[in-house]
């Protein structure tokens, strides 16, 4: 009766993972989220917890990189089906197929590009430091000695701060609205990664008075769309999208509407002009 039991839930569970496999393969209508070309749904991977950048609130998908992976995928012809992507998972989303894209404050870096590619740049950011609002002794990277950082694994921020900083006492949590959290309760004396992120935390209605961006950025971050490596016809059709994402004006509207409220206004460089980079 075991035995029987547990072949059940084998072929069972066998069978749901042969058509998690093929989901979306045939082409149909997919039940989709927000946005999207209305054609076959993919899953396409977005921050949830970034706001004015990607933020998921119920069934409600905003923020530029949202904007972003629905404009791709209108031009794919696709409906897309947005997942978490957390910076430390990225490329392994990417290279196992769970995602077929994703538009998540994701830097091109060299590192990166021998796993995934890239069609970008589409943004350009870069880092800085959240502290609490009545902290005057921190003033940039040269201030950190003896602070408690925070940032996430997996991204550029941590790294690029460990080079900058050696020894700095850096705590990395998942994902960047646990250090907000961990700032706020005093447990680290500030977050670092990109200016855009840090400027949608400040900008919260329940951070307002409490949280303040230092505003003396120590890096470039170059926001590509991620997807499989070496898919060049892939990722020629994602650049052409961003390309008119850009153009067709729709770029600075959506910059406008996301990181307007959070009084952020883009550096040298943007809009940049995208390229398919294998
Ligand atoms: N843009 C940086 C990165 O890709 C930091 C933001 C993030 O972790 O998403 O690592």
């Amino acid at each position: 009766m075991k035995l029987t039991r547990i072949a059940v839930a084998t072929i069972a569970s066998a069978a749901a993972l042969g058509l998690a496999a093929c989901g979306g393969g045939g082409g149909g209508g997919g039940a989709g989220s927000t946005g999207g070309g209305g054609g076959e749904s993919v899953k396409v991977g977005i921050k949830f917890d970034q706001p004015g950048l990607g933020l998921k609130e119920g069934s409600t998908y905003s923020g530029f990189d949202v904007d972003v992976a629905n404009f791709v995928a209108k031009e794919l012809k696709v409906t897309p089906d947005f997942v978490e992507a957390v910076s430390s998972q990225r490329e392994s989303l990417i290279a196992s197929g769970q995602v077929k894209y994703i538009v998540g404050t994701y830097s091109i870096t060299d590192t990166r590009k021998e796993k995934v590619s890239f069609a970008g740049p589409y943004f350009i950011a870069g880092q800085d430091l959240l502290v609490r609002a009545d902290d005057t002794s921190i003033t940039g990277p040269d201030s950190l000695k003896d602070k408690k950082l925070c940032s996430v694994k997996g991204s550029t921020s941590a790294v690029n701060l460990q080079k900058k900083v050696p020894g700095v006492n850096l705590q990395e949590y998942n994902t960047y609205s646990l250090c907000v959290a961990a700032l706020k309760a005093g447990n680290v004396d500030a977050l670092t990664t990109d200016d855009t992120i840090l400027a949608g935390y400040a900008a919260q209605q329940q951070n307002q008075g409490k949280l303040k961006l230092v505003g003396n950025t120590f890096s470039t971050e170059n926001y590509g769309v991620g997807l499989k490596k070496g898919d060049q016809a892939f990722c020629d059709k994602v650049t052409a999208a961003l390309k008119k994402f850009i153009d067709s004006g729709e770029w600075e509207k959506s910059v406008k509407k996301n990181l307007g409220p959070a009084n952020y206004t883009p550096g040298p460089g943007n809009p940049p002009t995208p390229t398919c980079q294998l």
